[in-house]
């Protein structure tokens, strides 16, 4: 390993926020086998520190794949016709959370397309209102909203949103979207998500076309300057009947589009040192223990599937979604074997709250110390 990356892993593991653009950068362009492992291995040892050698999880409800979006890289777009459209209903819903309760996950994410309407709006209150006494933490990921409806299901007991900004910069989120969809639209939603008082995730997509180190440098301060709780990104992978997938030619094998997803988690962990930083089903969907290298580079988070698998062919937002076939008592002894093949154990139990969230918290309340895990 160089001198210099020596002392960049040094220094970042001292304080968050001690590199500049250009070191973050030059770690994200590190290709070298030793250094790359020198370089998880600084992250991971951050993600013990804050988290220990455990993983946080959150059963995943895939709740329906109508979207308003046409976003030209998401297989569940609106133009694309070739798309079996469903929505689950309240009560399928309501038995999903029921079964993530009785698994021992205390967390949950409700993620569909987008969809922006009072029926909407009404529906998702019922469904947090009906799940209100399982006592979970619930992460939704619904796209934009409007202020009004973020505040509207965070008074029916959701205590998490996850919005992706895909990528820190304008210009290039302007060539992923089609010119009704606003980069803009999306950091003003970040910042309403914020002001309801959400723990507040985010994250992008990296690989894409165009993209470069600087633009995943930029991304990571990005993460830093909106002061984010929780961090969702993975790897770009081409969906066949997008218009993407069509215009870019084959930009990197699953390795590299793998090991560019890891050195993302990586880095971030050693700038943010304290958030909660998801191992993304996309990095399995590259190599089946994606998810396992993902929590090895840092992440401690991990979102299993509990959707019933007759919905998940219907929701592929990319080629090569894992676990088609598999149902949520399978996912589940998978998950706890994978994960005790690297020393890591599932963090029963506990909603699993970001520690940068509770800091703030306290930090605004003047409470020493932090709160329930
Ligand atoms: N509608 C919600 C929203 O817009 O936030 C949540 C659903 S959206 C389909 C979830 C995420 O899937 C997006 O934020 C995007 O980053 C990711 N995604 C879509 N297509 C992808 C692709 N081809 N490769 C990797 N990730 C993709």
């Amino acid at each position: 390993m160089t001198d210099g990356l020596h002392k960049l892993l040094a220094r970042s593991a001292e304080r968050p926020c001690a590199l500049a653009r250009s070191e973050l950068a030059a770690l994200l362009a590190v290709e070298d086998g030793t250094e790359l492992q020198a370089l998880f291995d600084a992250a991971y040892a951050l993600k013990v520190k804050y988290c220990g050698k455990r993983v946080a999880i959150r059963g995943l409800v895939e709740a329906g794949n109508v979207c308003a979006k046409d976003c030209l890289y998401c297989g569940i777009r609106r133009s694309n016709g070739k798309v079996t459209r469903y929505r689950l209903s309240a009560d399928e819903i309501v038995r999903l959370a029921e079964l993530n309760a009785k698994q021992g996950y205390a967390s949950l994410v409700i993620q569909s397309g987008e969809i922006e309407s009072e029926e909407q709006t009404r529906f998702v209150e019922d469904v947090l209102r009906r799940i209100a006494p399982l006592d979970l933490g619930v992460t939704l990921s619904l796209g934009e909203q409007t202020e009004e409806v973020y505040r509207r299901w965070k008074d029916a007991g959701a205590s998490r949103y996850l919005l992706r900004i895909e990528t820190s910069n304008p210009d290039l989120y302007t060539t992923l979207h089609p010119a009704n969809h606003s980069w803009e639209r999306r950091v003003e939603c970040l910042r309403a998500l914020r002001r309801c008082g959400y723990q507040v995730g985010t994250g992008v997509m990296c690989g894409l076309p165009g993209q470069t180190y600087d633009d995943l440098a930029h991304d990571i301060e990005f993460y830093d300057k909106m002061d984010v709780d929780m961090i969702g990104m993975g790897p770009f992978i081409p969906h066949p009947d997008t218009p993407l997938a069509t215009s870019c030619q084959s930009l990197a094998t699953n390795h590299q589009a793998l090991i560019l997803g890891l050195k993302m988690i990586a880095v971030t962990r050693l700038y943010l040192h304290d958030v909660n930083i998801a191992a993304a089903t996309a990095l399995q969907a590259l190599a089946p223990d994606g998810r396992e290298r993902g929590v090895r580079a840092g992440a401690n988070v991990v979102m299993p599937n509990i959707t019933d698998v007759k919905y998940r062919r219907s929701y592929q937002l990319y080629a090569g979604k894992p676990c088609l076939d598999e149902n949520a008592g399978l996912c589940k002894r998978c998950l706890e074997r994978r994960l005790a093949s690297i020393g890591e154990t599932v963090d029963y139990g506990h909603r699993g709250d970001s520690l940068h969230y509770r800091r703030r918290m306290c930090a605004s309340a003047s409470i020493p110390g932090g709160g329930e895990r």
